[in-house]
């Protein structure tokens, strides 16, 4: 790999692990697996090992996942809350050991191995034995204060039993049991809510509510297994430390194996493997740690882990059950989904009924056929996948499974015709079918749950099953219909059958005309989004809705219709090279007036580039640029527009006047005194500026606060200018 390709490839998957932070983190939704995730952050890691001249100190394989949210106080953590070193092999067990035998110049060690519990972690803090406050690991140095969310945890006592230190910090998990995780999911099923993937991201965004009254109607859990700071010292290892927090009433982990060497250690972890599946509290992997906490100490840390510990990650559970059939769901662009209908199964906490199957391709791939014995994986996701299915054991012919005959050749939802067709949509990427007219019932109701979605216009309440009602009953035929529904139809809305009626009810109603109220004021980019235009996902629409003022001026884009007009050249700059194998020059002359005619394409080219697309990103390209054109000027994009007329939403874009940052780059470093790290970055990207992780020569100004570090040293020794929160806010006006 080269040194560029390395840099290129350095920054997508800083920017990919930053994305999954942000949703896995902060909003308790990741949409990859954990695994998935891991190797991403892996291949990060040794990309910049491999290539030291690219590290940086604000790359997400250096720091700790940021968990703090709006709405709650900060506060400082009196020691550290670090992550772990992870692993998912035993080499590196073992060498883990070697290093820190090294270190410590000791053969032998004595460590523990104990549960890695799958929660979201927590730092108590005790003083003279009475419970006063609870924050989240937030970025590690300083988290968010979930006291009151944290007391509402009935097995957590508020005071400790016995003789108690003067100051102690003790780390901890906080979970969901597999029964409460289920009952909480069916109750959002019911009202038609997003479900939560496992139960950890249920635990995660509970705590982050903003009403403890909510969040004691859910059952929290906690389970306590470390210590942080501690006035004065009451143990002296791990071993001792267990004991101390079950002496002092707190909830601890069933068992923990005091071992000696790291064989001893392997051993203990394959035996807690055997035993977690009992546990009250799921487990992703096993921890070494040292036992001995003077040790410890010697050992220190990282930035972001400890050098003393590290987690071995299990593989994700997998489990072995029937296809009873195959199912499609057609989705909001029409794509045709093939799901298996299983017999239900445990599984890593949760009864699964379903596993998605992706396309045909896979299944035949896969070899997968109704009536098959099949193992499944959850990981992360809410519907679970198939990985393999067993042909050994198959009933003699059984059929291989095709899925335009499965669905008689048409939607199964509409019976419009359908298409095997290239996709490159968000939700599917490859071959598959597509039902192929618009107003496909399961289209309209995909589009309408999608356009309320948190991702787009975040109308809360109006999830899949109100959507589904909705079009059903064609109260909504296009989501900005959705504006036309009075709320009295909304609150008496059946979403159950007529023999067991469930009404929707005015609460949710009024909830549902509030957001949709609030949605209005949503910028251009946002709206666009919402709509499902065919190839605008997320960062395009983004970038759209920052170089366009309103529909109207997207509609009939001048900067679209050069987007092409560079295509078109582009094309026939290579059809017309002098040098084309494909169409060489018939003669000497030939060649001359291709040379002068390239040489004339190439300079309309430059022009564009330096003139109406300069700046454009990569994201606008000809296939984005035809699609948006060609949706608006279509009879379905046409009606959109006139609707949303009709109902006088105007969304804004968020042009940048001619830039007051236009070509400025930002550091930003440290704690500002009132903006979040992600509003100042906000400011600086609407005003045409870039933001960087690392200072250079080239690096306009370092915006720095509270207890910057390296950035601003390494600013002032290059001389860039710093600046604090005041004199930026005054730059942005
Ligand atoms: P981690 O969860 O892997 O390990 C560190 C944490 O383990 C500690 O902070 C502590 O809270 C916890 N822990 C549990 N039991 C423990 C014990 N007995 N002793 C000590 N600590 C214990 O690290 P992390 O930094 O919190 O998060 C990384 C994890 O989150 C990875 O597993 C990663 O896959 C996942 N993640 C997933 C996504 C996604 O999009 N799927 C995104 C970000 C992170």
């Amino acid at each position: 790999m080269t040194p560029e390709a390395a840099q290129s490839r350095i920054n997508e998957l800083r920017v990919q692990v930053a994305h999954h932070d942000e949703l896995y983190y902060r909003k308790a939704q990741p949409e990859v697996t954990d695994f998935a995730y891991d190797g991403l952050k892996r291949e990060l890691a040794e990309l910049e090992e491999k290539f030291p001249q690219f590290a940086s100190a604000d790359s997400p394989t250096q720091r700790v996942g940021d968990d703090r949210a709006q709405g709650f106080v900060e506060v400082a953590h009196r020691q550290k809350m670090l992550s772990l070193d992870n692993t998912y092999n035993e080499a590196e067990v073992r060498a883990f050991h070697t290093r820190l035998a090294k270190l410590l110049e000791v053969e032998e060690l004595r460590y523990t191995v104990e549960p890695k519990i799958d929660g979201l972690a927590v730092s108590l803090t005790y003083e003279d034995g009475k419970l006063v406050r609870a924050v989240t690991r937030g970025k590690g140095d300083r988290g968010d204060d979930v006291t009151a969310n944290v007391r509402t945890i009935r097995s957590l006592p508020h005071t400790l039993r016995g003789a108690a230190p003067k100051i102690v910090e003790i780390r901890g998990e906080i979970y969901l049991t597999a029964a409460e995780f289920e009952r909480i999911n069916a109750e959002r099923a019911a009202e038609g809510e997003a479900l939560y993937a496992n139960p950890r991201n249920l635990a995660a965004g509970t705590i982050k509510q903003l009403d403890s009254a909510e969040v004691a109607k859910r059952k929290l859990e906690i389970v306590l297994y470390s210590l942080g700071y501690c006035e004065p010292e009451v143990v002296r290892t791990q071993t001792e430390l267990k004991e101390k927090l079950e002496a002092w009433g707190l909830p601890v982990v069933e068992k923990i194996w005091p071992v000696t060497g790291i064989d001893a250690a392997w051993a203990a972890i394959g035996e807690l493997d055997t035993l977690r599946r009992i546990f009250a509290y799921g487990t992703d992997g096993a921890v070494v740690k040292l036992d001995d906490m003077g040790q410890q100490r010697s050992a220190g840390a990282t930035d972001k882990a400890p050098r003393w510990a590290v987690a071995y990650k299990f593989k994700p559970d997998t489990a072995r059950t029937r296809v009873k059939a195959i199912t499609i769901q057609v989705g909001k662009t029409g794509i045709l989904s093939p799901v298996a209908e299983l017999e239900p199964v445990f599984l890593a906490g949760s009864t699964v009924r379903r596993a998605t199957l992706h396309n045909e391709d896979e299944i035949r791939r896969k070899d997968i056929r109704v009536g098959d014995l099949v193992e499944i994986e959850k990981a992360g996701e809410v519907i679970p996948a198939v990985l393999k299915s067993f042909p050994e054991e198959r009933v003699v012919g059984a059929p291989e499974f095709d899925l335009a005959a499965a669905v008689g050749g048409k939607c199964p939802v509409c019976g419009g015709k359908i298409a095997r067709l290239e996709v490159a949509a968000e939700e599917a990427q490859g071959v598959a079918w597509k039902c192929q007219n618009y107003d496909c019932r399961a289209q309209r109701a995909g589009r309408l749950g999608f356009f309320c979605s948190r991702r787009a216009l975040a109308i809360d309440g109006l999830g899949e099953v109100v959507a589904a009602k909705l079009v059903e009953l064609e109260l909504v035929k296009e989501p900005p219909d959705v504006y036309d529904v009075p709320v009295e139809t909304l609150a008496t809305l059946n979403l159950g059958t007529t023999e067991e009626p469930r009404i929707f009810g005015e609460k949710n109603a009024t909830k549902i005309v509030a957001a949709r109220e609030a949605a209005k004021a949503l910028p251009l980019e946002k709206w666009l989004y919402a709509l499902s235009v065919p190839d605008v996902g997320e960062s395009t629409a983004r970038e759209l809705g920052r170089r366009h003022r309103s529909f109207a001026e997207l509609a009939d884009s001048a900067l679209l219709r050069n987007v092409l007009k560079k295509a078109e050249l582009l094309e026939r700059r290579e059809l017309e090279a002098p040098a084309s194998r494909k169409n060489p020059p018939k003669s000497e002359e030939d060649k001359a007036r291709r040379k002068e005619l390239c040489a004339q394409l190439d300079a309309e080219i430059a022009a564009l580039d330096a003139g109406p697309l300069a700046g454009v990103p990569a994201d606008i390209g000809p296939a984005v640029a035809a699609s948006a054109l060609e949706f608006f000027a279509s009879a379905p994009g046409q009606r959109l527009l006139a609707k949303l007329r009709a109902l006088g939403i105007d969304p804004q874009g968020t042009v940048v006047a001619a830039g007051a940052f236009t070509g400025k780059t930002f550091v930003l470093t440290g704690t500002l005194p009132t903006l979040k790290r992600e509003e100042a970055e906000q400011k600086i990207l609407a005003a045409g500026g870039k933001v960087s992780g690392s200072v250079s020569k080239k690096t306009s100004f370092v915006l720095a606060g509270a207890e910057a570090g390296s950035k601003l040293e390494k600013a002032q020794a290059l001389g860039v200018p710093v600046i604090d929160e005041a004199e930026f806010l005054r730059m942005v006006g």
